[in-house]
């Protein structure tokens, strides 16, 4: 408070909540620092920002009550982290929402062709980013979009989209639809991120090597695959060892060995 000069915060966050921070916060006893500090009168509104899988979400927003909570959520990312469930959730829970992601850090500014082509039909004029944050905006418990801008024209478009707001219409609805539709055709494999494979016993990262190769292919973005598999470094597909425990445990019945075999394969020809 002594750097931001002021005597208290209106909106303060638990940053980043994943499974592990979450039993820090627990074990530190941090809700009970902040709790107090709430009761001070020097936090407002105690809320948390959120990066894993549903079940965390639902036991960390159920935990207590908080005042608000920030999520990734976009019309493509329905089905992970807190996804669509994890907003209905909050709803129900009259928790608002603060929403992170909601471009997909641009992706969804860079679609395919074929596929921006169905936005375009029913709105020629309108930009993709547009359409992706009057998604969001469309649903009535999201209070704040948060998006990353890098130019001024951005600036621009993003200021005109949310100057008398509209939200998407039964047409624009169905015709996102139809674009999550054709997108998820593409998937390679159903993988929802859920994690139930997880922890592998030799360090392989088996749903971000998923979420690489099925995004690269479902936007036709094969750097996507190069970039993030990359990233991985030692939990790349190229170190299974083929054990097989992962495979009892995915509710989607993936033949993850086989899949990751074909991630290895296919970076190699990139
Ligand atoms: S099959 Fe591969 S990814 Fe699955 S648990 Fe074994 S080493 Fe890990
Ligand atoms: S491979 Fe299966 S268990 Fe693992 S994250 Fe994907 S859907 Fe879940």
């Amino acid at each position: 408070m002594d750097r931001l000069g002021v005597d208290y915060v209106d909106f303060y966050l638990l940053h980043a909540l994943d499974k592990k921070k979450w039993q820090t916060v627990l074990d530190l006893h941090v809700l009970d620092v902040v709790e107090k500090l709430q009761k001070q009168g020097k936090i407002k509104h105690l809320g948390f920002s959120f990066h894993d899988t549903y079940p965390v979400f639902e036991e960390i927003i159920t935990y207590r009550s908080w005042d608000f909570c920030q999520i990734q959520y976009n019309y493509l990312d329905t089905d992970i982290q807190a996804g669509d469930r994890g907003y209905a959730l909050a709803e129900k829970l009259n928790v608002p929402l603060v929403i992170m992601e909601p471009i997909k850090g641009g992706t969804l500014t860079r679609l395919p062709e074929d596929i921006s082509a169905i936005l375009k039909a029913v709105d020629p004029q309108a930009s993709l980013a547009s359409w992706a944050l009057r998604w969001v905006g469309s649903h009535k418990n999201v209070k704040v979009i948060l998006s990353g801008m890098s130019s001024y024209d951005q600036v621009k478009d993003n200021l005109a989209t949310f100057k008398d707001f509209k939200p998407l219409n039964k047409q624009e609805k169905e015709a996102v639809e139809e674009v999550q539709r054709v997108i998820k055709s593409r998937q390679k494999n159903g993988c929802t991120a859920c994690a139930y494979c997880m922890p592998c016993p030799f360090g392989i990262n088996i749903p971000k090597n998923f979420q690489y190769w099925n995004e690269a292919s479902m936007l036709n973005q094969p750097e996507r695959l190069k970039d993030g598999y990359e990233s991985l470094k030692d939990a790349k597909a190229e170190f299974c060892k083929q054990c097989g425990a992962c495979e009892k445990l995915c509710p989607q019945h993936i033949s993850i060995r086989e899949d990751l075999k074909r991630i290895a394969e296919e970076v190699k020809s990139l």
